[in-house]
């Protein structure tokens, strides 16, 4: 197999600009490996950084990645060139409590934001062979590059300690509130989803949940009604829009012991009556990325076949040149499912 010198990559710019420029890729070193990518799935977080603007100029995004190993660097034993891969997570210092404990997700020794700046929205990527993880035997890479994402949606469902015979509220239906609302689905929970724009409504009816509703829809209490329940309320409840609004109502939707995770991030605070909050003995957390093991379980689950991958990715798939499209569709709503980027076209 042949590796290039020298690479396209998707580099950012500045605000809502991508543009696809040549770089070198160096030889995979000690422990290490070069990776052809097959498929890069657009993030929330890319949307954050190319859309909003949080992005580092000269960054190349892209971290939900599945490929092909074309060269191995001295020490690497069990990985060889031909072998379907993908993006493991993040390695953590494995000696700080929080990941004694199994907490990985709030190591306390991270000095940096999530995310690579050399990321995978390029052609080729050089990673440390214990960044990579096998595609398991039966599954496409396509649905591999599934797995982060996944196993962000499984550490929120651990963090709201869903129970057999729970009924979910899920506030928002991009790529991660799909996959909460598709894997409670798949477990026989009864699923509701709220979400405005219409090419997501589709995708929601389209993964079997009970009820797809309009935000407008859902009831709201004052505080002189503490105690007064919605008619039809839920046990969990996942917010993964970021909007206050959303946060807001997702907690006035919850019957008593209920508990509301946060997973999606925004920059405008939702206020909860704690008077709501002491009466009904509600819980209010959030979830960061994933469970110790997530990416495992991740990986088992789109094996399995439980969950429809194709309804939960987008048809329409982008080349490099597509990133900032890809990302700006994506904020809209317009895609309703994950978006595919495959920079080495689609072969
Ligand atoms: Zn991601
Ligand atoms: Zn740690």
């Amino acid at each position: 197999m042949s590796v290039p010198e020298r690479i396209p990559a998707a580099v950012y710019r500045r605000q809502g600009r991508v543009e696809v420029e040549q770089r070198d890729l160096p030889p995979a070193g000690d422990r290490q490996v070069v990776v052809e990518v097959d498929y890069c799935g657009v993030c929330g977080s890319d949307l954050h950084l190319i859309v909003e603007g949080w992005g580092h100029p000269g960054d190349v995004l892209g971290h939900e990645w599945s490929g092909t190993v074309v060269a191995v660097g001295p020490g690497v034993e069990d990985m060889a060139p031909g072998d379907a891969v993908l993006g493991g997570p993040e390695p953590k210092c494995g000696t700080c409590r929080p990941c004694r404990e199994g907490r990985p997700s709030q190591c306390e020794s991270q000095d940096r934001m999530t995310g690579h700046f050399d990321g995978a929205f390029a052609t080729h990527v050089v990673r440390d062979r214990a960044e990579v993880l096998h595609v398991p035997a039966g599954l496409d890479r396509r649905a591999a590059a599934l797995a982060e994402p996944l196993a962000v949606a499984l550490h929120a469902i651990t963090r709201a300690d869903v129970r057999d015979g729970d009924d979910a509220i899920v506030f928002g239906a991009g790529p991660i509130g799909a996959l909460i609302a598709a894997t409670l689905v798949a477990r026989g929970h009864r699923v509701t989803v709220v979400e405005p724009a219409p090419a997501r409504q589709e995708l929601a009816r389209r993964l079997g949940v009970e009820a797809v509703v309009e935000p407008g829809a859902l009831p709201t209490f004052d505080m002189s009604q503490v105690d007064v329940l919605a008619e039809h309320p839920f046990h969990v409840a996942f917010e993964s829009s970021g909007r206050r609004a959303a946060m807001e109502s997702a907690f006035f939707q919850l019957r008593r012991g209920g508990r509301l995770v946060l997973v999606g991030t925004g920059i405008d605070p939702p206020r909860f009556d704690p008077n709501r909050t002491i009466v009904l003995e509600l819980t209010v957390s959030g979830a960061f990325v994933y469970d110790q093991g997530g990416f495992d379980r991740a990986l088992e689950l789109l094996a399995s076949g439980a969950l429809p991958v194709d309804v939960l990715i987008d048809d329409t798939e982008y080349g490099l040149d597509g990133v900032a499209t890809a990302a700006e569709l994506l904020a809209r709503g317009e895609h309703a499912g994950k978006v595919m980027i495959r920079p080495n076209g689609t072969h």
